[in-house]
């Protein structure tokens, strides 16, 4: 496996896989890689000849006083993890490579991102939009590959891809989880073993919300006062946002029916964790 950290030798790397036919899928990543991150190369490996996972702490979608500076790296760990899942290249720029000084261009997907995390961390998509678009026009793969725990970014990406035009299939991948339920996070390293156990409020909460509308209940603040409930339960947590939208508009409900996203965001101590499932409602 290589490790490329310029453009110039990524774009290198591609065009001689391209002169041999090949089709390459991208994963692009954050690293101090996970099971959910394997996941994925996995899946592009299965569809595709070569395979490219972008490792990069992209600045731009951290807002001030977020945890940019103490994001978890460890690009040797990441090597070897890559590896194994069957990555063929690992792009890890600095950010001087990516942004360079003068550097003065963004991408800016309207309404999806004005309501969730994108109403609590302002600008967040905007950087992911603009890292996404620059990682399609460097790799130019033939897919790309996002999770479905951060549902929000993967309706995004989507819409960006469509609206300029980048010839690229968006696959997603259902979230993948511990034993009991917490949704794997490279986050889930700031918590402290009391956290760790009060985290699996999030998970729990979705359970919940997704029972309550199993059992009938057509109101949506009823399923949030349910879900915040839960959270609120534990010790040193506390709520960013509960939510019951429509699964593809991301707009707050009121009445609950079609498909329907639970998403939530909350902090476990200092740690903001992010989780979300969908229900369908057929009547
Ligand atoms: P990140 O490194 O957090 O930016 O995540 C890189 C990619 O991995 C994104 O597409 C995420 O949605 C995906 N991802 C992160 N955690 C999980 C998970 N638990 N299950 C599935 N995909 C995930």
């Amino acid at each position: 496996m290589e490790v490329l950290t310029t453009i110039a030798a990524i774009r290198n790397f591609v065009m001689a896989a391209r002169r041999q036919g090949k089709s390459i899928g991208l994963v692009p990543t954050m690293g101090y890689l996970h099971e959910g991150h394997l996941a994925l190369a996995r899946k592009a490996r299965e569809q595709n000849d070569v395979v490219i996972m972008s490792i990069f702490v992209n600045p731009t979608q951290f807002g001030p006083g977020e945890d940019l500076e103490c994001y978890p790296r460890d690009l040797e760990r990441d090597q070897k993890l890559a590896a194994g899942a069957g990555v063929d290249a690992i792009f890890a720029p600095g950010a001087e490579e990516m942004y360079p000084p003068g550097y003065a261009t963004y991408v800016q997907v309207e309404g999806l991102t004005e309501v969730l995390c994108g109403a609590s961390r302002p600008g967040h998509f905007r950087g992911v939009a603009t890292v996404v678009s620059k990682l399609f026009n460097i790799v130019q793969p033939d897919r790309a590959y996002f999770g479905l725990k951060d549902y929000q970014q993967a309706v995004v990406i989507k819409r960006l891809a469509r609206d300029l035009n980048f010839p690229v299939d968006i696959i997603t991948i259902p979230t993948v989880r511990e034993a009991d339920g917490l949704a794997l996070s490279s986050r889930n390293k700031y918590l402290s073993p009391d956290e760790r156990r009060w985290a699996l409020a999030l998970y729990r909460a979705l359970n919940t919300g997704a029972a309550l509308i199993r059992s009938g209940e057509r109101r949506a603040a009823v399923v949030r006062d349910a879900m915040a409930q839960e959270i609120l339960s534990r010790p040193r947590t506390r709520i960013d946002y509960v939510a019951v939208n429509d699964a593809e508009t991301l707009e707050p409900l009121d009445e609950i029916r079609g498909r329907v996203l639970l998403a939530l965001a909350a902090w476990v101590g200092e740690t903001r964790l992010i989780d979300n499932m969908i229900v369908e409602v057929k009547d």
